[in-house]
């Protein structure tokens, strides 16, 4: 399904432009400042500024900072941060508790109206009387305190004279309502704690249903994108809207979550995680997050790809393949990654007939798929380093590198044969000896015989050390949102870091530089752990065609 036959908003929006309902499309992003954005979080991000632009719109960036309790500037830094980062710049920049003072003002307006009501009983008590879907709820006893009494007990509220919980502020609406959330939802709570933004000023806080719409109408949002859990709070919305006497009339539209196999989205999850030190911060390249994508070595335009892909289809919530991501970061990365040779678990070679001291330039394109890209030179000389998994003493059938008496192709440089395997006192193969054929050079032409395999190494003397970390998913066998507990499934393997060896033409790569390394895959260079004496790469995905030769 393509994103634009799926994309039901962009058909309403096209509509009310032209009938005159709406003079320019505004669309927010609206996220919790409770944690680090994800790639769920993406797919709203490029949706609300993807559908703005194409009608040539705005789109807001709102932190939705109405729960004291869980959020922090870390978070709001780094969400910014994210959204840039994934290529989208916002008109204008707003917290909800700015607007705290308006809705304050907005729901004294419904208690002057007769529309709200302060409410002594407990949450649970609320949740006991709210009736379920075969049965009504029952009305509270507070329910027909007067005017002048909640206007009175709402102002005390505001001014701290109760304690948490005591107290709420409800919408009146109708107890018997066939949707539960119609049925006298808490507008206000009481809740003694500094916020990030507004300190000590409030010790009442609004509800996010309460809380949304106004926020979408004091900004003049046209069309409110939400995720499908929020269908069934329309008609609290648009009631919200209507009784707050709002000027601006925005209209709430869903589209369904984007989650991912083999991994936790919530913010909870994650955080849990990251308290837990199960993994390595938020930014942690096995996260979901924006910023773990970032630093395993995804770009933007990956990440963009897969939300498009993905669309807007509206009923469904998707669980996509994490290999879809994979298959977006290969499509990007296959004609503007460098390829470059990278031993991984090095056995050292030493060509027993080349030149002592001699070192020669060989050439060796950059990109193959993209000539542009041109040629690089790399060393070679009597000692080198292949893969150990390159190389095997008893080698089964079939097994077409190394192994005594065989030959195979160095890429980009000379036939090798293994002649003799150098072992430790406890049988280790730490060595080969071979011989190479000057016939045989890489772009000679060479057709006096073939052999079946060719591997990747690096010259020994130039060769920059270098750490590799492989990953496998974070999360196995996990039914999604489904189950609590997540823990117990953390893969343990899900990190593997070996130590090897890259071409000496590696040494000014800075962090985020990608590669493809040959036969390994795509890395990027880690930002946190890459040091001026040791380069750190992180294997974003590795090739299609898996190792084989
Ligand atoms: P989480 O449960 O992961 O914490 P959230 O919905 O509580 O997510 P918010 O910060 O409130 O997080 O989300 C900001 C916006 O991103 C909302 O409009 C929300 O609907 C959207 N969003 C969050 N998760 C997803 C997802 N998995 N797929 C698509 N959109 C999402
Ligand atoms: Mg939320
Ligand atoms: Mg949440």
């Amino acid at each position: 399904v393509s994103a634009s036959s799926s994309n039901y908003i962009k058909t309403i929006m096209a509509e009310d432009l032209k009938a005159g309902r709406v003079k320019e499309i505004v669309t927010r992003f609206p996220p919790e400042p409770n944690g680090y954005l994800h790639i769920g979080h993406a797919k709203s991000i490029c949706l609300n500024f993807e559908l703005a632009d194409e009608f040539g719109g705005r789109t807001h960036l709102r932190f939705d900072d109405t729960n004291p309790l869980k959020e922090d500037t870390e978070y709001v830094e780094s969400i910014k941060e994210d959204v840039k980062w994934l290529g989208f710049d916002w008109e204008k920049l707003f917290f909800a508790s700015d607007f705290f003072e308006e809705m304050y003002n907005r729901a004294v307006l419904l208690i002057r109206k007769g529309k709200a009501y302060v409410c002594d009983l407990t949450a649970e008590q609320i949740r006991e009387t709210r009736g379920t879907l075969t049965e009504p709820g029952k009305e509270s006893p507070y329910r027909n305190r007067s005017v002048e009494e909640n206007l009175d007990l709402f102002e005390r509220m505001r001014k701290g004279e109760f304690q948490n919980g005591e107290k709420v502020l409800r919408a009146k609406i109708d107890m018997a309502s066939p949707n539960i959330n119609m049925r006298d939802p808490v507008l206000y709570r009481i809740s003694h704690a500094h916020h990030h933004n507004t300190g000590d000023k409030w010790c009442i806080y609004p509800m996010y249903d309460y809380a949304h719409p106004l926020e979408d109408a004091i900004e003049g949002v046209t069309h409110s994108i939400c995720t499908m859990e929020f269908a069934d709070h329309r008609p609290l919305y648009d009631w919200v809207v209507r009784e707050c006497e709002m000027e601006c009339v925005p209209q709430q539209y869903e589209f369904g979550r984007l989650n991912l196999t083999n991994t936790v989205m919530s913010k909870r999850k994650l955080k849990q995680l990251v308290d837990e030190k199960l993994v390595d911060g938020w930014d942690d390249p096995r996260m979901p997050t924006i910023s773990g994508l970032r630093r395993k070595g995804y770009t933007p335009e990956a990440i963009r790809e897969l939300c498009r892909e993905v669309g807007v289809v509206k009923t469904n919530n998707s669980v996509v393949d994490d290999k879809l991501l994979e298959h977006f970061i290969r499509e990007d990365l296959k004609l503007k990654a460098p390829r470059t040779m990278a031993v991984l678990q090095p056995l050292k070679v030493v060509i027993t007939n080349y030149p002592e001291g001699q070192v020669e330039m060989l050439d060796a394109e950059i990109n193959p798929e993209n000539e542009a890209m041109g040629t690089r030179q790399i060393p070679f000389s009597r000692e080198i380093y292949i893969e150990r998994d390159d190389f095997m003493e008893e080698p089964p059938k079939g097994y077409h590198r190394l192994f005594p008496g065989n030959e195979v192709r160095l890429k980009h440089a000379y036939f090798i044969k293994c002649e003799e395997v150098i072992k430790d006192a406890d049988g280790n193969v730490v060595e080969l000896r071979c011989t190479y054929d000057p016939e045989t050079k890489s772009g000679s032409g060479f057709t006096g015989r073939k052999v079946k395999g060719t591997i990747h190494w690096v010259e020994a003397t130039s060769a920059k050390p270098a750490e590799f970390r492989l990953y496998e998913p974070l999360i196995l066998d996990y039914n999604m949102e489904e189950s609590e507990s997540f823990l117990d499934k953390v893969n343990p393997n899900s990190l593997e870091i070996l130590h090897g060896y890259v071409e000496d033409n590696m040494k000014n790569a800075k962090p985020y530089d990608k590669f493809q390394m040959f036969r390994h895959g795509y890395f990027n260079v880690d930002p946190k752990h890459t040091t001026t004496d040791k380069l750190v790469f992180n294997r974003i995905v590795s090739l299609k065609s898996s190792f084989q030769v």
